[in-house]
């Protein structure tokens, strides 16, 4: 599909969500800043999330939610685990209208989650994504460990994270369950992350142009840090 044919479907959808639910669209690029500096954002915040230095909180007054009920621009999306444990505007310590955040069981792109992702990158502008694994994740656990079908919908995950267990095990072949289901997280939130660009059209273009950039993170639930994948 020719960029300017995606450009005007995403148009219409956006036109068409703003009637329906009264979002107001930001025009500049996502807070005006890079993805380098988005990044910088998220590092520097998860690190007064460490320290217990928070202060986002204090942000998110009544004079921030008037300014931000006019529109939006969310300088970071973050797709992440529906994981209690992980908020990522608690991890990161950000205040309202920073980040868009796409919250599911295992970090998984389906085509809604796509959507998403394509949504803020093209209409708000948010140059950086960020798709955070997580230590001891339940959905990789119950992935790697699976022995047949997995109860109702929960099998939609599996089967969206098994991919990645099965290069895990071959991958850490003789480590113990533990670091194999750690291995399984890192690999499911690099895959989804190489994923964005071969699922989305919208998104490998904004790559191209060079007006996003994609990584991979992964959070330790013991101390809290967030590392950055390779
Ligand atoms: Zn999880």
């Amino acid at each position: 599909m020719k960029s300017s044919k995606v450009a005007g479907r995403i148009a219409v959808l956006a036109t068409a969500l703003a009637a329906t639910v009264g979002i107001a669209f930001a025009s500049g690029a996502g807070a005006g800043i890079s993805a380098d500096e988005a990044l910088q954002k998220l590092v520097d915040g998860n690190n007064r999330y460490v320290e217990s230095k928070m202060h986002a909180s204090a942000l998110c007054d009544a004079t921030a939610r008037g300014k931000l009920a006019k529109g939006q621009q969310p300088y970071a999306i973050i797709l992440s685990c529906s994981d209690s444990r992980v908020p990522p505007e608690i991890v990161f310590d950000q205040a309202l209208g920073e980040v868009f955040v796409i919250r599911v069981a295992g970090n998984v792109a389906d085509p809604l989650v796509l959507g998403s992702v394509e949504y803020a990158a093209e209409h708000l502008k948010s140059p950086l994504v960020m798709v955070l694994g997580h230590e001891r994740c339940g959905a990789v656990t119950a992935t790697v460990g699976a022995k047949g079908k997995a109860e109702g919908n929960i099998e939609a995950i599996v089967k969206a994270i098994e991919p990645a267990a099965k290069k895990a095990k071959a991958k850490c072949k003789g480590k113990s369950k533990e670091e194999i289901i750690e291995c399984a997280a890192e690999q499911n939130a690099k895959d989804v992350a190489a994923d964005l660009t071969k699922k989305s059209k919208i998104v490998a273009h904004l790559v191209k142009e060079g007006k996003i950039k994609i990584v991979s993170a992964k959070y330790d639930l013991d101390d809290g840090k967030v590392t950055i994948l390779k």
